[in-house]
């Protein structure tokens, strides 16, 4: 297991896998679950670490290290996505693959949850780099994955054009047309509509939700939104056409805040495709800075262990509604609960993804496509369900939303896993 990392002026734990335990287990406990239950769920049940060999456009040959990682397959076969990072570790990838068990628990998609990373910077590659580089992993990967078995699909500085690569090598080895092999893959090779703004809609659906609970207006909110990735961009403009005002971003550089509201539409222009903006600004302030400025929603889409006790009890936002994979700690969780802040957790918020992915695998195995507004509704239903069967269990239970979520999200885990006879 990971070596605990210590944030040290607050001393406090910042190791995913570890907090991800501790809410399983509270949860398991919550429904009255064994501890066999518990040993278990508590890891990953499978883990391959590959090296993948990329002729670099110098002429080099450069070994980049590459990870697959599945949860639990009680349910189904594994889904999650593959992410892009200098920072990936597999710790890391066992917390997300972690997540993506409880992300297609609440919705029930007959998912378990899986993820992937290659330790890797793509914003210095060429595009015929991060091919040999996608089509390399799908080779390394190859026995592990498939359409019934694990399904990749676009995470952190991946898309389209990734899964389309990767999608055309699977085939190839496979010896036949694969769609349903990875989602998130172009309209035009089987791709759904709707599944490129499907996180940013599922966590709009979420602020929308949270709203009405907290009996806030989103026509007078002021939204920040930390990050202005996929997730990130497509929200702020989502927020902004619903008459919110969004009055801070920030990117891997810095932030930008304006209490009278930012320019979206100049923001999303500009943008490049890792969501850099903060280029454009001479004055900018410091990610930090921005976590704690006036705001009624805060909408963390960055990276994890944003929210700490360090700033928990800085934070003005009412409401945090989590687009990233982890932004909050559970210390943080805590503070900010019983400041009366409504944390909608990251396993609810960012589940439009895998639920449009979903939606993506059903139509490419039935070979029949559905139109924009259909997807539309039925991502619209699914998650308007799934907020309020977390939101009941929080109230039934007496607990906050993400141990709530974990409730939810793990009972068809522990049943399917004792239908099977495993536990
Ligand atoms: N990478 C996304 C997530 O973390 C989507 C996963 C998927 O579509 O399978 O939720």
């Amino acid at each position: 297991m990971a070596k605990a990392i210590v944030n040290e002026q607050a001393e406090e734990s910042l190791d995913l896998t570890a907090s991800t335990q501790v809410i399983i287990k509270e949860a398991l406990d919550h429904l009255g679950y064994p501890d066999e239950v518990f040993q278990l769920l508590k890891e990953p049940m499978r883990r391959l670490t590959v090296r993948i060999p990329v002729r670099m456009d110098d002429g080099s040959i450069k070994i980049f290290t590459g990870y697959r990682i599945q949860h639990s397959d009680a349910v189904g076969p594994t889904k999650g996505g593959v992410r892009f990072h200098p920072e990936v570790t597999a710790e890391e990838v066992d917390a997300l693959s972690m997540w993506m068990s409880l992300k297609s628990g609440i919705p029930d998609i007959p998912y378990g949850g899986g993820k992937g990373g290659i330790v890797c910077d793509p914003r210095e590659m060429s595009f015929r780099e991060l091919e040999g580089l996608s089509r390399g992993y799908v080779r390394a990967i190859s026995q592990i994955v498939g359409p019934t078995k694990d399904i990749p699909a676009p995470d952190v500085f991946t898309n389209s054009q990734i899964m389309a690569w990767m999608m055309d090598e699977y085939s190839r080895i496979s010896e036949f047309d694969s769609p349903g092999f990875i989602t998130g893959k172009p309209i035009v090779l089987g791709g759904s509509h709707g599944r490129e703004t499907a996180t940013a809609k599922g966590v709009t659906i979420c602020v929308e939700e949270a709203a009405k609970k907290k009996g806030i207006s989103l026509q007078s909110a002021r939204v920040i939104v930390q990050g202005f990735g996929n997730a990130g961009s497509y929200l702020a403009k989502f927020m902004h056409d619903e008459g919110a005002s969004v009055v801070g971003i920030s990117d891997a550089y810095g932030a930008i805040y304006d209490p009278d509201g930012l320019d979206i539409d100049y923001l999303l222009e500009k943008r490049d495709s890792y969501g850099t903006v903060t280029n454009l600004f001479n004055h900018t302030i410091t990610n930090e800075e921005l976590l704690v400025s006036d705001c009624d929603i805060i909408v963390p889409a960055a990276i994890a262990n944003q929210l700490t006790k360090n700033n928990a009890n800085d934070i003005k936002a009412s409401i945090v509604v989590e687009a990233a994979n982890g932004p909050t700690t559970l210390e943080a969780t805590k503070i900010m609960s019983e400041r009366g802040i409504l944390i909608v957790p990251d396993v609810l918020a960012s589940s439009g993804g895998v639920t449009a992915s979903y939606f993506e695998w059903v139509q490419n195995n039935q070979g029949y496509y559905w139109s924009e507004e259909e997807v539309a509704k039925k991502l619209r239903n699914v998650l308007v369900n799934s907020f309020e069967k977390v939101y009941n269990a929080s109230q039934t239970h007496q607990v906050h939303m993400r141990l709530a979520a974990y409730i939810v999200g793990v009972r068809r885990m522990a049943e399917a896993a004792r239908f099977r006879g495993w536990v």
